[in-house]
């Protein structure tokens, strides 16, 4: 039986989707104006290991995450986030490129952060901009039923209207009502209202035709439309990062179930915030990091997701550089394993992939020193399938190669057993070790190799300037250097 802690009703319910077998899941996704930085991707790898959990229950699951690439305004950390300038805006200026431009090389980026990581790819990743006609249809069924109202071109949703609102983030209206943080506009009736749709001001790059004027979307309403676009009026499971809870996720019920008076989702799921050394993570700081700065550093993106798999989502996570080193050191020790395996399967010419799922859960059945994989199988699911309680999970699978590790000599029987078991837990922990070679080392001229070889030392001792002074020589001489979790890949430019 799977449990999920549910924001909603605070407390841990059992899961069960609306339609049997299938799962559909909306997660928040990025504003597309910035690289994501680790506490972003923290939150995408909640998704990630929900969704595999899901599937390992034997759900089909839909998943879609939006890009936001338009609406969300930067003073998103008081009140209803309908003040400050737009983030794509900002960055535009910041970078003196278009819009689009600005959105299309930080999707590309996300993407490419989430491929190192290992997530699955969603089904559907719809842009803000590309769905407007779909908020403003929705705009205008809540003005129709007087849930909103229009000043001066701008849309406000009208919170008194809405009974629930509140119920998701524990927040009182009359608490709303006295609190300091809400900003003001002109044109709203209360503090507490959030904006639906924002005149734009004449010069605004982002903006398109409505029937209240010229003007852009406010920040909620692209999920209210992009979900029920894919996934329909109810959803199974939402998901978000804590700070989403509110305003975010709490206007996104009043829109759409104001709207569809239908349940808006029946799961809601947050992560709590990654903090860095215990603090909150911002650019002014100095304790802002992105995947490309672990990767510089010389960590591999698989050691950030073992280290996100190690805390519970439940819990803030600390990120350090020392708890980095760690995951990346628990990493090789895994790695390592599985090598000895992989190489034993070789030379017993023992291989799994082409028994039937009977068979290979038969395979586990057979007991290895101290453990018996079926046993500890079996262990690993209850974990994680208690509130994804991913630290004990990983912990069963430590103490698992321990034990293995301690028996002299693997039988086929046992390494069969070993294989199978790593192919289950992992479809969970989504570990990715590439054991191939994957440069054509031969052809490599000699005197690259030695500029090769130098970077990795230097790499080793932390020597990042060196290293990266050596990377422009070896580019010089035609050659592309990549560093990926399994190591230095190297490829001929041409
Ligand atoms: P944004 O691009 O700001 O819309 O954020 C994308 C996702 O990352 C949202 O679900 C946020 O709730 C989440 N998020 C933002 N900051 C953090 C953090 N420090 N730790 C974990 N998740 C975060
Ligand atoms: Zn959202």
């Amino acid at each position: 039986m799977l449990t999920i802690y549910n924001t909603l009703t605070n407390q841990k319910e059992k899961f069960t989707p609306l339609h049997k077998g299938e799962v559909t899941f909306y997660s928040c996704g990025p504003t597309v104006y910035d690289y994501a930085h680790i506490g972003n991707l923290r939150t995408y790898l909640l998704a990630d290991i929900l969704k595999r959990v899901l599937e390992l229950n034997g759900y089909k699951v839909k998943h879609v995450m939006n890009i936001t690439d338009v609406g969300h305004l930067t003073a998103d950390d008081i009140g209803q986030a309908d003040a400050g300038d737009d983030k794509m805006l900002k960055a535009m200026k910041r970078e003196r490129k278009t819009p689009e431009a600005i959105a299309s090389f930080y999707e590309k980026a996300f993407r490419r952060d989430i491929e190192k990581l290992n997530i699955e790819k969603a089904d559907f990743y719809p842009r803000a901009t590309q769905h407007v006609a779909e908020m403003i249809k929705i705009i205008q069924t809540l003005l129709k039923k007087g849930y909103a109202y229009e000043k001066n071109g701008n849309v406000f949703y009208d919170v008194d209207k809405f009974k629930k609102y509140g119920r998701l983030s524990n927040k009182k209206l009359s608490e709303l009502k006295h609190g300091a943080r809400l900003e003001d506009h002109p044109d709203k009736k209360h503090p507490y209202d959030f904006a639906l749709w924002l005149k734009a001001p004449k010069n605004h790059l982002l903006q398109w035709d409505s029937p209240w004027g010229k003007g852009y979307p406010g920040w909620h309403i692209e999920c209210s439309a992009m979900s029920m676009r894919y996934l329909g009026k109810t959803l199974d499971i939402h998901s978000g990062g804590e700070d989403n809870i509110f305003p975010h996720h709490e206007n996104e019920i009043a829109q759409s179930e104001a709207y569809s008076c239908e349940i808006f989702a029946n799961f809601w799921v947050h992560p709590r915030h990654l903090l860095v050394d215990g603090k909150k993570m911002s650019k002014s700081a100095g304790n802002f990091y992105t995947l490309a700065d672990i990767v510089e550093k010389g960590y591999s993106p698989m050691a950030f997701r073992l280290l996100v798999l190690g805390s519970h989502y439940r819990s803030n996570l600390n990120f350090t550089w020392t708890s980095l080193q760690q995951a990346e050191k628990n990493l090789q020790k895994i790695e390592t394993f599985l090598r000895e395996i992989k190489k034993m399967a070789e030379e017993n010419k023992v291989e799994v992939s082409s028994f039937s799922e009977r068979e290979r859960n038969e395979f586990l059945k057979i007991s290895i020193g101290n453990v018996k994989p079926k046993h500890c199988l079996d262990k690993f699911v209850l974990a994680v399938n208690d509130d994804l309680n991913t630290p004990l999970a990983l912990s069963l699978v430590y103490r698992f190669i321990k034990e293995v590790r301690k028996v002299p000599r693997l039988t086929p029987e046992q390494i069969k057993a070993i294989l199978v078991f790593w192919e289950k837990v992992n479809k969970v922990l989504g570990l990715k070790f590439d054991f191939a070679e994957k440069s054509d080392f031969k052809k490599i001229p000699a005197t690259v190799k030695v500029l090769l070889e130098r970077r990795k030392k230097a790499r080793q001792q932390k020597n990042f300037p060196l290293a990266d002074e050596l990377r422009k020589k070896i580019e010089k001489k035609g050659y592309l250097v990549e560093d990926t979790p399994e190591g230095t890949v190297v490829k001929n430019k041409m």
